[in-house]
């Protein structure tokens, strides 16, 4: 009986967690198809900073600074003779620091 009530239990979350992501899936779809409708209504407001800001969590490509070695957005990099910095100060410490040959 013991073995029984452990199945039916488990069974019964199996269940549940199925539910689970199909309601989340479908929230999921019914943002997006949302987010698509408002899209093509508004797109004036989707050109500035939030699209900006949107396209940057996406997944922005990354790039390293040579000095310190923090990962930043391309976008707020420094570059310079293929190089990436954080900021300014980094791309003339690592200039001093190595010479051009
Ligand atoms: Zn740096």
């Amino acid at each position: 009986m013991g073995k029984l009530l452990f199945w039916l239990a488990l069974v019964a979350l199996a269940f549940l967690a199925m539910k689970l992501v199909a309601i989340s899936q479908r929230k999921r779809e019914a943002a997006q198809r949302e987010d698509a409708a408002t899209g093509a209504q508004a797109t004036t407001t989707r050109t500035g900073e939030g699209a900006r800001r949107a396209g940057e969590l996406a997944g922005e490509m990354m790039v390293q600074c040579e000095h310190c070695g923090v990962f930043l957005p391309a976008s707020d990099a420094f570059v310079d003779g293929g190089h990436s910095y954080c900021d300014r100060a980094h791309r003339d410490a690592h200039r001093t620091r190595q010479p051009r040959r």
